[in-house]
């Protein structure tokens, strides 16, 4: 007998959830980093795979190893990769200990590694595109920690003025007349590691289309082990699930011990077949390669009708 080869560890997750696909890695206490390619940004960075270096915004929810392990390589590989400086973002509490982190990495190399750092204060924002913004908010953690929400800024025309000539229009805004609602939609909100709690039931964490949250512990005896480790179990996403009105909810974070086969069930059982629906988990590769290969097909089925029509 030969020793067998490792394991294939390391295949991120993928979904897609238009517009947006969530793609990357996460594990409990192993590493998390959730790549969403078409805003631009990472959250947390456990370790970087290549495919997360095209991102400008890499946001990190806490500092605790498995979110932060890979954000001087990834700084490093961006710029090696001549990618330019990437811009790190993260809570104000633990902004020097960040730079102390990539200060200590520029000591060893002796070279210096360019990067950007915003440090937020909960309920600030940074746009990431024209009218995208990343908000940030405090939540409960072992350490301190934030989550994020990707917001969408809109202008709508108010009622009454619909319908007016765009020359009229104009000359109301030359006197300063305000003629737009402003209204903001949220995108997709990240929540890092944390327990639940009031930060959940903000308007624009339970109402973003998408919601990454992390759900560490399904079995029914860890929901001590939960509280004192400040996160999730099962039994807070489904209450969590009845109030939040998003169309999709991947779950990450899960602990590596947990079989998702297992966790569907519970989750079915406790959640209703209804509401599980809405739920995905990041690392569950064979159930989200089906669902994917399915979209890839009614897509095709769709193409070759319109090209029928021509
Ligand atoms: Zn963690
Ligand atoms: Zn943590």
């Amino acid at each position: 007998m030969i020793p067998k080869p490792p394991p294939r560890d390391g295949a991120l997750g993928f979904l897609y959830l238009p517009p947006f696909r969530v793609q990357g890695y996460s594990v409990a206490g192993e590493a998390t980093t959730i790549n969403i390619p078409e805003m631009d940004v990472c959250f947390d960075m456990g370790f970087s795979p290549r495919s997360a270096l095209a991102a400008k915004f890499c946001a990190i929810s806490h500092g605790h190893m498995d979110h932060i392990g890979g954000l001087a390589y990834w700084c490093s590989q961006r710029n090696f990769q001549g990618m330019g400086p990437g811009t790190l973002v993260c809570d104000a509490r633990i902004e020097s200990d960040v730079r102390g982190m990539m200060t200590g990495f520029q000591n060893l190399e002796r070279q210096k590694t360019p990067y950007e750092l915003i440090a937020l204060e909960h309920e600030q924002e940074i746009q990431l595109k024209n009218n995208i913004m990343l908000r940030a908010f405090h939540t409960e953690h072992t350490a301190p920690s934030m989550g994020y929400v990707i917001v969408e800024k809109r202008t709508k025309l108010k009622e009454h003025l619909q319908g007016l000539p765009q020359e009229k229009l104009r000359e109301m805004k030359m006197r300063g007349e305000d003629i737009v609602n402003h209204l903001e939609v949220p995108l997709l909100a990240y929540t890092g590691d944390t327990l639940p709690g009031a930060h959940l039931l903000r308007d624009d964490v339970r109402k973003a289309q998408v919601i990454v949250s992390e759900c560490t512990f399904f079995e029914p005896d860890h929901t001590e082990r939960a509280k004192i480790g400040m996160h999730m179990h099962v039994n807070d996403l489904v209450e969590w699930l009845k109030v939040a009105e998003c169309e999709h909810m991947v779950i990450v974070h899960i602990s590596r011990r947990t079989h998702l086969g297992q966790a569907r069930k519970q989750l079915n059982q406790l959640a209703g077949k209804e509401l599980a629906s809405k739920v995905h988990f990041l690392m569950d590769h064979r159930t989200n390669r089906a669902r994917y290969d399915e979209q890839a097909e009614e897509a095709r089925l769709l193409e070759e009708e319109l090209s029928n029509r021509d």
